[in-house]
């Protein structure tokens, strides 16, 4: 069956160095401004395409990610390949051509594994990669269907022109900003949670890739 994916897109993973491990592993100069969480894009954030990519780790070099057209069957290092559709999102990870196999948060893995956003895997020579996930922006007027019913912060139903955070994780709408009435004080019900009232996972209000994870 023919493929219909567009190898060179990017997908919502991204792998992200930790800043730490570049330093043990002698790639210190080259990791300053890394940042881990959500942020601004970095120059050593890789972004996983759909498809195929070869991830390879070399001594003394940063890790190289590349989409490739077709399995490799001889280089040496990580086949990564989101898998298209999975909700909540996985990736496949698999070790290639005589590569050690990873530690996947600080476990030795199987050949062939499954990594989620947050998962931390280390490469051969000592790297390792956050699994991170781009989310859409969080924080938007409140759907239709939400209306009338009620924030579990302040138990106030939803009303038309009301802002909305819902949970990237878990699609629980928290007051950000309520369209007040007379002298009434707006409600911003997410001002006062650091996590989700609901699945505990982390509130954040941009945009961006996180490595919390989603499942
Ligand atoms: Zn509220
Ligand atoms: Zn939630």
């Amino acid at each position: 069956m023919e493929r219909t994916v567009d190898m060179s897109a990017p997908t919502r993973f991204r792998l992200v160095p930790d800043p730490a491990s570049l330093m043990v592993a002698g790639l210190g100069s080259e990791a300053k401004g890394v940042t881990v969480g959500t942020g601004p894009a970095e120059e050593l954030e890789l972004t996983v395409s759909a498809g195929v990519s070869l991830l390879s780790a070399r001594p003394g070099a940063l890790p190289v990610l590349e989409p490739v057209d077709h399995l490799p069957t001889e280089s040496r290092g990580y086949v990564v390949e989101p898998v298209a559709g999975a909700l909540p999102a996985r990736m496949l990870f698999l070790t290639a051509g005589g590569a050690r196999r990873p530690r996947v948060n600080g476990h030795p893995a199987p050949e062939l594994t499954l990594l989620a956003p947050g998962d931390e895997v280390q490469l051969e020579h000592g790297v390792v990669l956050h699994v991170t996930l781009y989310h859409e922006n969080p924080v938007g007027p409140v759907e239709s269907d939400r209306l009338g019913q009620e924030c579990p912060l302040c138990r106030v139903a939803f009303e038309d022109g009301d802002l909305a955070y819902v949970c990237p994780t878990c699609g629980t709408a928290v007051h950000f900003l309520s369209r007040p009435e007379g002298d009434e004080e707006p409600l911003e019900c997410v001002r006062l949670l650091s996590a989700c009232p609901v699945c505990e996972g982390g509130v954040v209000l941009e945009a961006g890739y996180s490595h919390q994870k989603w499942s």
